[in-house]
């Protein structure tokens, strides 16, 4: 299964570490947690879209692009990273940012991730709660008239293409484990627009490792999160050149107990599991994802017991959280801390 056919553009500081979260460990008694530090992929600071860049982006320049355009919520990460990856090659990048969460709070409209978005030099425009950004982002696409090809990457940056970045990611982890000597009994991450879990999900599937991947939903309900990964792991191993409809949908599990009362609003377990993760390992979480798969893995390890898979959280058994970033979301947020 190689990778190295599809175009790629080596953006992120890869591989990222896998690193021993003993305290938080011995804090919850049970499974070994294990960090994939995802968070430290170096563009722009870092985060899970880095990965799927190295694709997209080399993509875009394959086909001769002159100005890439994404979408996402004000806070996103993605824009971030993107806008990052944008200056890198001197392509103009328009971001669309969709106003999710209705804050009228000036930190989350303009610090944290917006703030960087206008130092990477990003076209910003504003879009209303609910507005089709899909649509919207094909509508200013065809505005931009002065260029000849635009390169539009939808949200997350997943698409089967951005997937292989996960992919790719799934490869490393099992080797980095394989290394080690560590059997990894689950892999647990924050699930958004479903592109690290598809490509993750698709990866593993390609090579034989039956790891269990749960996707902690930051946003959709379960079913509906569920569908939407194994609908994209299936594109996504499709395009290594496997039969995709034959990946099992037992490959997908997917826990939505932590979304709390939406997308972009940190709960009281995203809270908690941000001050647990920064005080007991020095590491830091976001409000809009990592924390609630955090609070996701955390609350799997303490119940351990009961539901879908729930044996693999025991005692005896090894837990990696893979940190796909955002802690530059932080500031946005200040008022919660
Ligand atoms: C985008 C994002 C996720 C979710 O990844 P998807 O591929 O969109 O499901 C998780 N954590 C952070 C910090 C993100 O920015």
């Amino acid at each position: 299964m190689d990778l190295a056919r599809f175009p790629r553009e080596f953006l992120g500081h890869l591989p990222t570490a896998l690193e021993a979260a003993p305290r938080i460990s011995d804090a919850l008694g049970k499974a070994r947690v294990w960090l994939k530090r995802d968070d430290c992929t170096g563009l722009a600071g870092g985060g899970n879209k880095t990965r799927k860049l190295e694709f997209l982006m080399a993509d875009a320049l394959a086909q001769d692009a002159d100005v890439i355009l994404t979408q996402g919520a004000v806070q996103s990460n993605h824009a971030r990273q993107t806008a990052a990856a944008a200056a890198k090659y001197n392509l103009p990048c328009h971001v669309l940012l969709e106003d999710r969460t209705e804050s009228t709070d000036d930190n989350h409209l303009h610090n944290g991730n917006v703030l960087l978005d206008n130092l990477f030099g990003a076209q910003i425009t504003r879009h209303a709660k609910g507005a089709d950004m899909a649509a919207a982002m094909a509508a200013a696409a065809e505005s931009l008239t002065q260029y000849k090809k635009p390169y539009l990457i939808p949200g997350g940056g997943s698409n089967a293409i951005g997937a292989l970045g996960y992919v790719n990611a799934a490869f490393e982890l099992v080797y980095q484990a394989n290394q080690q000597g560590l059997k990894i009994d689950c892999i647990v991450h924050a699930t958004g627009s479903c592109g690290t879990q598809a490509g993750l999900v698709a990866g593993l599937w390609a090579m034989n490792a039956n790891i269990p991947v749960l996707g902690i939903s930051v946003r959709h309900p379960r079913a509906k999160q569920a569908e939407s990964v194994l609908q994209l792991a299936r594109a996504t191993a499709s395009l290594l050149g496997l039969n995709g409809d034959e990946l099992p949908a037992e490959r997908v599990w997917v826990n939505s107990d932590y979304v709390g009362e939406g997308y972009g609003f940190p709960a009281d377990s995203t809270l908690a599991a941000i001050r647990q993760t920064a005080m007991l390992e020095g590491v830091l979480l976001d409000p809009v994802y990592s924390g609630k798969g955090m609070a996701g893995l955390m609350g799997c390890i303490s119940q351990a017991a009961g539901g879908e898979g729930a044996d693999v959280f025991c005692k005896g058994k090894n837990v990696v959280f893979i940190h796909t970033g955002g802690a530059q979301a932080l500031p946005a947020y200040k008022d919660y801390f």
